[in-house]
């Protein structure tokens, strides 16, 4: 099974997978699109190696269990201080296991439809000690007349620390 097929794998971990389904999309090669491929361990060295040289990888791995056999592929490497960081950065939530921290409006956590205004872009990577946020249609217009981080705007917004794992749910149901 693909990262990008499987729902109890992070956001962060799996989202550059994606980039190997596109390139499986316009080679027509039904191994890499389908989320769940027919194979044995080679097969999952085969994908490992195409994953590996489509991201730019610096390593893969296997980790054995009874019945399965799960590669993980290295993009990065970090020292111990970004480590620190990263878990600095890092909640849990009572869904997720761990993820980074994002902050939403409080009008946006238990909603649907009410628009979501990015202060960075999510479909883009950020830095490691960064935060993704976003706020509502009403948020965005009260921002739009305060022009600035006023009390007022905080207070309307009441921001709310979520998990990152949460926010892409969020994203999803507001976007
Ligand atoms: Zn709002
Ligand atoms: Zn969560």
């Amino acid at each position: 099974m693909w990262s990008w097929d499987n729902g109890s794998t992070p956001t962060l971990v799996k989202r550059p997978t994606n980039k190997v389904r596109a390139y499986g999309n316009t080679k027509k090669y039904t191994r890499m699109t389908a989320g769940l491929v027919d194979g044995d361990e080679y097969t999952g060295w085969e994908m490992t190696a195409i994953t590996a040289i489509l991201l730019n990888a610096i390593g893969v791995y296997r980790v054995p269990s009874d019945h399965l056999f799960i590669y993980f592929v290295f993009l990065n490497q970090l020292t111990e201080e970004q480590f620190e960081v990263i878990k600095q950065n890092t909640i849990l939530c009572d869904e997720h296991i761990s993820a980074r921290m994002a902050l939403v409006c409080s009008h946006l956590i238990n909603a649907d439809d009410k628009g979501f205004h990015e202060a960075i872009d999510s479909d883009e990577p950020i830095e490691l000690d960064d935060n993704y946020q976003a706020w509502c249609d009403d948020c965005e217009r009260l921002w739009l007349q305060e022009e600035e981080l006023s009390d007022t705007f905080k207070a309307f917004a009441d921001m709310k620390v979520v998990c990152e794992e949460c926010y892409f749910k969020i994203k999803d149901r507001n976007l």
